[in-house]
């Protein structure tokens, strides 16, 4: 069963009941233009579905069936309690380097492109993670941990984090010790200069306090939602693609292959000493922050509503093995290992 498709629906009508809520308090939460981006982005982000099958799958596979540890012979609750608890631990890093690393901020940048903050902003998704992802959940299948289990738990993960995209939920006490709250997620997606980079957790924020990332949210300092350099366009193409370009630009213009090779393995946000003044990205003036919120005219917000419409109950189709769906990839992948144990669902 997969997991993502049963939670949509409800996802849906938590989102309808958040700006509902919002209606109700006077603190609407939403604008329609930056919705409808992040929803657009969240419908594309099935697609990965497919290739992350076809790229990490297949690895997953051959590591599982010949080199995954085979002494995993606890009874089922701590497997699945282990599997659920390393799993948030691999997250963590693969999130933390996601931020600190401009090749795999490229990807993980489009969940952190709007300047508002509400449930639709859970579901805007990169569409490019499946590039490297899949690499930091390797050690799973090395400790052995049955590949249904660890494909159920990432579900489990990534549903947890849905709800922790208000702003409408105060600090939670104690549970900000232990788990990813609204409070500690929302400076998560914050760009003032004492949040950024805080808060990797999906589930615990332990690791951040274990790892010293973590970052409390301050009555005197109101998040400022988005990035640094921001996108300024509706378009799922250029917010799915813009670190990408400038990635190529600096390279196109770095002088030397030293420094080409650089931009690959940067830290987020550098570029070349070489290439011209006029290249230099700039960042925001939060001192003088403006949402970007230009006029949409009528007709276009009812075809992007029409859009939304028309593709919401197509996305979550994605592959569902042991169905009449199954992709060319899937069987391909099924083909080679036993389907029994390692039919993936992603
Ligand atoms: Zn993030
Ligand atoms: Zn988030």
């Amino acid at each position: 069963m997969d997991l993502i498709r049963v939670a949509v629906p409800f996802f849906l009508l938590a989102i309808a009941a958040e700006l509902l809520w919002g209606w109700w308090v006077g603190r609407n939460t939403y604008r329609l233009n930056d919705s409808f981006s992040s929803l657009m982005l969240g419908i594309l982000s099935q697609a990965q579905k497919f290739l992350r099958l076809g790229v990490g799958g297949v690895v997953y596979a051959w590591i599982g069936s010949s080199v995954g540890l085979d002494y995993w012979r606890v009874d089922a609750w701590t497997t699945w309690f282990v599997a659920f608890v390393l799993y948030d631990l691999c997250y963590y890093w693969l999130h933390r380097i996601s931020h600190e690393r401009q090749l795999l901020w490229a990807a993980h940048v489009a969940h952190h492109q709007s300047e508002e903050y509400n449930l639709s902003t859970a579901l805007r998704q990169t569409s490019t993670g499946f590039l490297f992802g899949w690499i930091f959940y390797i050690p799973l299948f090395v400790l052995g941990i049955p590949p249904e289990v660890v494909v159920s738990v990432g579900a489990v993960n990534l549903i947890y984090q849905f709800w922790v995209h208000t702003r409408h939920v105060p600090e939670l006490g104690w549970l900000e010790y232990v788990f990813i709250t609204p409070s500690n997620h929302r400076v998560h997606h914050a760009q003032n200069d004492c949040y950024v980079d805080k808060n990797y957790g999906g589930v615990f924020i332990v690791w951040d306090r274990l790892f010293g990332t973590y970052q409390p949210e301050l009555a005197d300092t109101p998040c400022i939602y988005g990035i640094r350099g921001p996108l300024l366009s509706w378009s799922p193409l250029r917010a799915l693609t813009h670190i990408y370009i400038d990635m190529l630009n600096d390279i196109r213009q770095a002088a030397s292959w030293g420094e080409r090779c650089q931009v690959l393995i940067a830290k987020t946000g550098w570029q070349p000493g070489s290439i011209p003044e006029a290249a230099r990205r700039q960042k925001n003036d939060l001192s003088q922050f403006h949402v970007y919120d230009p006029a949409v005219a009528s007709a276009r917000r009812v075809y992007g509503g029409l859009q939304i419409l028309g593709a919401t109950p197509v996305a979550p189709l994605g592959p569902a093995s042991g169905t009449e769906r199954d992709s060319g990839v899937v069987n391909f992948y099924t083909a080679i290992v036993d389907r029994s144990r390692y039919c993936l669902v992603a």
